[in-house]
Parts: C-alpha cells; sequence; structure tokens
C-alpha cells in the first residue's frame, strides 16, 4: 500500500523513526482497528490511532455524551452533550486526518454481536466500562485470534495488556481475570477515577495497537503493565498462560493441535 505526498509528510515523524519507516507506516495504512468505548480510554486511543494513519476505524458505543464525562473524555466538548458518543468520534476522527475511513457504530456490544463486529479486523482495542462486555470481547477475540489490547482504569490505578491467548505461551484475558462470569464490576460513576490516568491508560493502549500492526521494539503480549499514579509507580509483570484450568485458551490450544 503506497503513500501519497501528502500523506508522506503528515507522518513524516513516524517515517523517520527506523523501527517504523515507511514500511511500518503502510501497515498502519492497511490495518483496521477496532474501538470498544468511546470514554475515557477510548478519546485518546482513539485520537492517536486517528493521528497515526490507521487506515480504517471502527468505534462502538452506545452511549451518549453527559456532562459528567467531560471531566476526562477528551473527544468531546461541552455543546456535544446529549449527543451520540459514536457519531461524534467519526466527525472528529474526519476532521483529524481525511484518510482514515472510520465508521462509529452505536450498539451495546453483547455475544451475540461481537463476532460480527470483530471480523475484519486485525487489531482489537478495548476500554470499555463493564466487565461483561470485556469478557464478551475477550472471548471474540480468542476466538477469531485478533489481539486485544485491554486497557482499564480505576480511581488512581491504571491497567494495560495485550492478549493473544491462541498461541501456546501467551496468556489470553481469562488467563488472568479468572473464569467467574458473575464477577462485579464497578463503575467509574461508583468509585471514581482521575481524569489524566484514563488518558495515559488510552494513549498507552493506541501504542500497543500501533505496535501489534508495525511492530517496534520487544512483543508486549502477556506483560501487564501496572500503574499506580498515587506513588507514581508504574510495574511490567509477566502473566502465566493458565493452560491447564482456562476454559477459554486451554481448549483453543488443543483444538488448534499445539
Ligand atoms: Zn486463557
Amino acid at each position: 500500500m503506497s503513500l501519497s505526498d501528502a500523506e508522506l509528510e503528515r507522518y513524516a515523524r513516524h517515517i523517520v523513526l527506523r523501527e517504523i519507516g515507511g514500511g511500518g507506516q503502510a501497515r498502519l495504512k492497511a490495518a483496521s482497528v477496532l474501538v470498544v468505548g468511546a470514554g475515557g480510554i477510548g478519546s485518546p486511543a482513539i485520537q492517536y490511532l486517528a493521528a497515526a494513519g490507521v487506515g480504517r476505524l471502527t468505534i462502538v458505543d452506545d452511549d451518549r455524551v453527559d456532562l459528567s464525562n467531560l471531566q476526562r473524555q477528551t473527544l468531546f466538548a461541552t455543546a456535544d452533550i446529549g449527543r451520540a458518543k459514536a457519531a461524534i468520534a467519526v466527525e472528529r476522527v474526519e476532521a483529524l486526518n481525511p484518510h482514515v475511513h472510520v465508521v462509529g457504530i452505536e450498539q451495546r456490544i453483547d455475544r451475540n454481536n461481537i463476532h460480527n463486529l470483530l471480523e475484519a479486523h486485525d487489531v482489537v482495542l478495548d476500554g470499555c466500562d463493564n466487565f461483561a462486555t470485556r469478557l464478551a470481547v475477550a472471548d471474540a477475540a480468542l476466538d477469531l485470534r485478533i489481539p486485544l489490547v485491554s486497557a482499564a482504569v480505576a480511581q488512581f490505578e491504571g491497567q494495560l495488556a495485550v492478549y493473544r491467548g491462541w498461541e501456546a505461551d501467551k496468556p489470553c484475558y481469562r488467563c488472568f481475570v479468572g473464569n467467574d462470569p458473575e464477577r462485579e464490576g464497578i463503575s467509574c460513576a461508583e468509585q471514581g477515577v482521575l481524569g489524566a490516568l484514563t488518558g495515559m491508560m488510552g494513549s498507552l493502549a493506541a501504542l500497543e495497537a500501533i505496535r501489534a500492526v508495525a511492530p517496534f521494539g520487544e512483543d508486549t503480549a502477556g506483560k501487564l503493565l501496572l500503574v499506580d499514579a498515587l506513588t507514581l509507580r508504574f510495574r511490567t509483570i509477566a502473566l502465566p498462560k493458565d493452560a491447564g484450568a482456562c476454559m477459554a485458551c486451554g481448549e483453543s490450544t488443543k483444538k488448534a493441535g499445539r
């Protein structure tokens, strides 16, 4: 996939990076990324993926902008209150980068629709606000063998990981969170969250989605980044694959004959 003169200039700071170069930029142009949730994590993730020149962006969010979102959801302005987040996200991406083909989907993701939504994407970035959706996205990503970039925040803590659980030595999301479908999700509304922290985790999620498309540096799949904003401490730990007990990737590994 070739780049026009305007694209070469737009992406010059990427292209000059030896680890990305023209080849990596062309891979970004050829890539399609699904972003689940245009909220505190999704906002910067969408902005950076659009700015980076990801060729196709699909943004799924069934929510409308509320005044209390504006403390952290930087895609939206005060005048957007009451409007659909997916539609505004599309407008903002189109304004930022006309080379991106962007589609907004105003739908709530569940187990019935996630496969169709996710198919034909190269990466999925999950910044949604509830555990049931996260599980549905993670299971479908594993099934379809699509790398999952998962970012989450609560109060002053952030988490980020990339999952490719179909690989023999890489964990899936359920290796990390377990198999309990009834696990309670606690929302930002209940416990609060520092806005700038959601921005940082969303930016890191975009970085990992870009790495998944145009690899640079180390492979980060199977590592978990933990951010503690109270102490400004960043830790990265290895997530083990729970091949024996994990009902998601344990079986998947067997199916693949590994
Ligand atoms: Zn697993």
